[in-house]
C-alpha cells in the first residue's frame, strides 16, 4: 500500500461523463489522505483517519492539492517540422485559409511527416510527451492524419504504438486519414476516401488494433457531411468508433451528424447551433472544446457556457499541433477556458479529467478520484486547484503518479 499524506485539498472528481450543470458541484476534502493498492485508489478521507498498515509506504504531499491525472483527449502530437513562419504571417493579417491557398498550412506538415523516418518521429514525440507528463498529463489521445497515404498513415499509427511502450503516458490512437485531401488527389476527394478507407485498410487497423477511433475533419475546406457520414459509418463496422472535428470554421451540420452517428465526441464546436446541441444531447456525445486553438489563432471561442447550461458533458483538450495550437500544456488550456470561456476552475478540472476520459471511452477506469479507479494522480505545488489555474504559464506540478507509481517529479517543493 502507498498512502499519500498531508494533502491540503483533495478534489473528489466523480467518474465521467459529468453533465454540464453538475460540473461545478464537485466536493473537495481538506487535510486529506489517499491510499493506493495494486494500481488502484482504495481509500480516501481525512488525514487523521489515514490507514496505517505495517509495511505501507507513505508519500508526503507537502500540503499540496491532489487531482486526477489529466487526460488530453484531442491531440496531433506525432508530427515533424514547425510552422513559425505562418505564425508571423497570421500576426501580419493573413488568415489560415489564405495561408493554405498559398501552399502553406497542413500540407507543409504532411510533406515533413512523409519524409521523416519512424525513428525520428518517435524521438520528436517522446520529448513532447515527457513535457506533457511534467504538466500532469497521464493519458493522451493521438491522431494520425499527416501521412495521407495508406503507408504513411500506418507509419504514424505504428509510431503511436511504439511510443506507448517507451514512456509512462497511456496513449489512445485515432485514425484521421480524413484530415484533408492531399495535393495529389486535388479534385478527387471520393477517390482519396475510397483508397484510405478500403476494406483491407480498415481490416488491418482492426486486426492489429492500430486505432480505437476514427475521426473526420468535416468542414468546407475538407470533407462534406455526406462524405463524413459514409466513411465514419464504414469505419464503425470495423470497430472504429466515430469522432468528428465539427463546426470549427463554419456551420454545415457536422455536430448534428456527430449526434446522428452517436459519436463518442464532437470536437471544436466554435460554430455549434441549437440543432447541433440537441443532437449531441440525445446521443450522449461528449462536447470537446479546444480553447487553446482559438487562443493561438486569435479567433472566436466556442460557446462553452451555452453547452454547460444545456447540460452536455464538456471536455477540454489542447489540440496540440504545429499549425493551429502549438500548445503542449493542458493546464494552460484549462486556464484559458477559465478566463476566455468563463468556466470555473472546478468545471475546467472536470472537463480535463472525468469528461476527457469519457471522450476517449476510459471513464470507467480513468479521470476520477474514487475507490476502484486507477491511481493516476497529480500532486500540485499549490494548496488548492483554483491557485493552479490562477497562475497560467507556471508549471505547478510537483509529482505525477501513474498506475500507483511516481513517474515524474517536475518541480521540487518551493520554500
Ligand atoms: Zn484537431
Amino acid at each position: 500500500m502507498l498512502t499519500l499524506r498531508n494533502i491540503a485539498e483533495l478534489v473528489l472528481v466523480p467518474p465521467g461523463p459529468v453533465p454540464g450543470r453538475a460540473m461545478g458541484d464537485v466536493r473537495t476534502v481538506t487535510s486529506a489522505a489517499l491510499a493506493i493498492e495494486d494500481e488502484r485508489i482504495v481509500w480516501m478521507g481525512s488525514d487523521r483517519d489515514a490507514p496505517r498498515s505495517p509495511g505501507a509506504q507513505e508519500l508526503d504531499a507537502g500540503d499540496g492539492c491532489v487531482v486526477p491525472g489529466l487526460v488530453d483527449c484531442h491531440t496531433h502530437t506525432v508530427f515533424a517540422g514547425t510552422r513559425e513562419h505562418e505564425f508571423v504571417e497570421r500576426i501580419r493579417g493573413k488568415s489560415y485559409a489564405q495561408i493554405a491557398e498559398e501552399g502553406g498550412g497542413i500540407r507543409v506538415t504532411v510533406e515533413a511527416v512523409r519524409r521523416t523516418s519512424s525513428q525520428e518521429l518517435i524521438a520528436l514525440a517522446l520529448r513532447r510527451l515527457r513535457r506533457m507528463l511534467h504538466h500532469g498529463v497521464t493519458t493522451v489521445e493521438i491522431k494520425s492524419g499527416y501521412g495521407l497515404t495508406v503507408d504513411d498513415e500506418l507509419k504514424m499509427l505504428y509510431v503511436v504504438r511504439e511510443l506507448a511502450r517507451l514512456q509512462p503516458i497511456e496513449l489512445v490512437p485515432t485514425f484521421l486519414a480524413a484530415h484533408t485531401v492531399p495535393a495529389e488527389y486535388a479534385g478527387r476527394t471520393d477517390d482519396y476516401l475510397d483508397t484510405l478507407f478500403a476494406d483491407a485498410v480498415l481490416a488491418r487497423l482492426r486486426d492489429e488494433r492500430l486505432a480505437e477511433f476514427c475521426d473526420v475533419f468535416c468542414e468546407r475546406t475538407a470533407f462534406t457531411v455526406e462524405q463524413s457520414r459514409r466513411v465514419l459509418a464504414k469505419a464503425k463496422r470495423y470497430g472504429l468508433r466515430p469522432k468528428l472535428h465539427a463546426d470549427q470554421i463554419s456551420q454545415m451540420g457536422a455536430s448534428a451528424l456527430a449526434g446522428e452517428l452517436a459519436a463518442v465526441s464532437a470536437d471544436h464546436l466554435e460554430h455549434i447551433d441549437d440543432h447541433g446541441i440537441d443532437a449531441l444531447h440525445g446521443a450522449e456525445t461528449v462536447a470537446v472544446l479546444l480553447p487553446g486553438c482559438s487562443f493561438f489563432l486569435g479567433v472566436q471561442q466556442a460557446p462553452a457556457r451555452r453547452l454547460l447550461d444545456a447540460d452536455l458533458p464538456v471536455a477540454l483538450g489542447t489540440d496540440y499541433n504545429p499549425g493551429s495550437s502549438m500548445i503542449e500544456s493542458l493546464p494552460l488550456v484549462m486556464s484559458i477556458a477559465c478566463t476566455q470561456m468563463r468556466l470555473t476552475p472546478l468545471e475546467a478540472l472536470v472537463a480535463a479529467t472525468a469528461n476527457a476520459a469519457a471522450a476517449v471511452d476510459r471513464h470507467r477506469r480513468l479521470g476520477a478520484v474514487q475507490p476502484g479507479m486507477q491511481a493516476d494522480l497529480v500532486i500540485l505545488d499549490v494548496p488548492d486547484h483554483r491557485r493552479w489555474m490562477y497562475e497560467p504559464g507556471r508549471n505547478c506540478v510537483r509529482t505525477v503518479i501513474k498506475r500507483g507509481q511516481v513517474v515524474a517529479e517536475p518541480s521540487a517543493r518551493e520554500e
